[in-house]
């Protein structure tokens, strides 16, 4: 009988997953099958997984910190960013992992190397980010439009600025993991400050896909070599799979196998 995974998430309906990974059970071999599921009450994430048989999910915005509460053993990284957006069922035990950072940090190495970055944006995603590239050596400065969400990040010992009083200083690469531009044509920061942000760098990298932000066009104009957040998402889907089928294959034939996926 097949294994039978899926997303949940809310909204869910425009998820690439279920391609993602259908696509790799189907070109590897693997009995699996893997559907998205629309949870409306995050608090019934754990529930909802026993009763419909899964084996493995993918969770997505708004139920990372749910299913980190639903899991009975959570990977260290997960556990300090506290956002699980990946559960697999194992011995009669939900085990909680983040592959949303070490994907992302894949996609980023392929860029060349990086020993500094500055972040844009202080939500979840910054923060997985922070600390997941940190704890890979690279030196994170973290800009963000207001203060509140900074708090964290003073804590934690990183250097950060609100856009007033902000200099922009050289990084290899500048990271948008603002909503900005995802809905609308706003740039993550007022354009002379990006300007001189990316003027300095090498590399520029958007977590948002499915569209060419107005931040993705700047590092266009400016030659920078980039990529948007289909990268991201490929590379966590990868780590996933390779959870979901228990170290199996390894990550580069999962790679060859899920990539197509882009351009279907
Ligand atoms: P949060 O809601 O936690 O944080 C949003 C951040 O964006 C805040 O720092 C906020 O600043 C900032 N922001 C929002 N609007 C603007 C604006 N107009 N100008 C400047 N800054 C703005 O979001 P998440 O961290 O959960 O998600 C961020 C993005 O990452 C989303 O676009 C999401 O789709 C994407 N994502 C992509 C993934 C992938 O696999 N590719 C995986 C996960 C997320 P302030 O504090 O001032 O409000």
């Amino acid at each position: 009988m097949k294994e039978l995974f899926a997303v949940f998430g809310n909204p869910v309906h425009h998820s690439k997953s279920p391609l993602m990974h259908n696509l790799a059970f189907q070109t590897l071999g693997y009995e699996g099958c893997y559907t998205r599921w629309l949870l409306e009450n995050g608090e019934e994430l754990r529930e909802t997984f026993f009763a419909l048989g899964f084996k493995g999910i993918n969770i997505t915005v708004p139920h990372k910190e749910h299913a980190f509460e639903a899991a009975d053993i959570v990977e260290d990284f997960a556990a300090e960013v506290r956002a699980v957006n990946t559960l697999v069922l194992k011995n009669g035990n939900l085990y909680g992992y983040n592959t949303d950072a070490p994907g992302f940090y894949r996609a980023l190495t392929q860029l060349g190397e990086v020993k500094t970055a500055l972040i844009m944006g202080a939500g979840g995603t910054a923060r997985a980010l922070s600390l997941f590239l940190r704890g890979k050596g690279i030196d994170i400065e973290v800009v963000n439009r207001s203060a509140g969400r900074l708090e964290w990040f003073e804590k934690e010992g990183f250097v950060c600025h609100t856009w007033e009083g902000f200099e922009a200083k050289r990084h290899d690469a500048v990271i948008n993991t603002t909503s900005a531009g995802l809905t609308d044509d706003a740039l993550p920061m007022p354009k002379e400050l990006l300007d001189k942000a990316m003027g300095q760098a090498s590399y520029a990298v958007d977590v948002i896909y499915g569209k060419e932000t107005p931040f993705l066009k700047e590092a266009k104009k400016l030659g920078l070599p980039h990529f948007d957040g289909s990268e991201m998402l490929l590379q966590q889907g990868i780590i996933a799979f390779d959870y979901f089928t228990d170290h199996c294959f390894d990550l580069e034939t999962i790679e060859k196998a899920m990539r197509p996926f882009s351009h279907l």
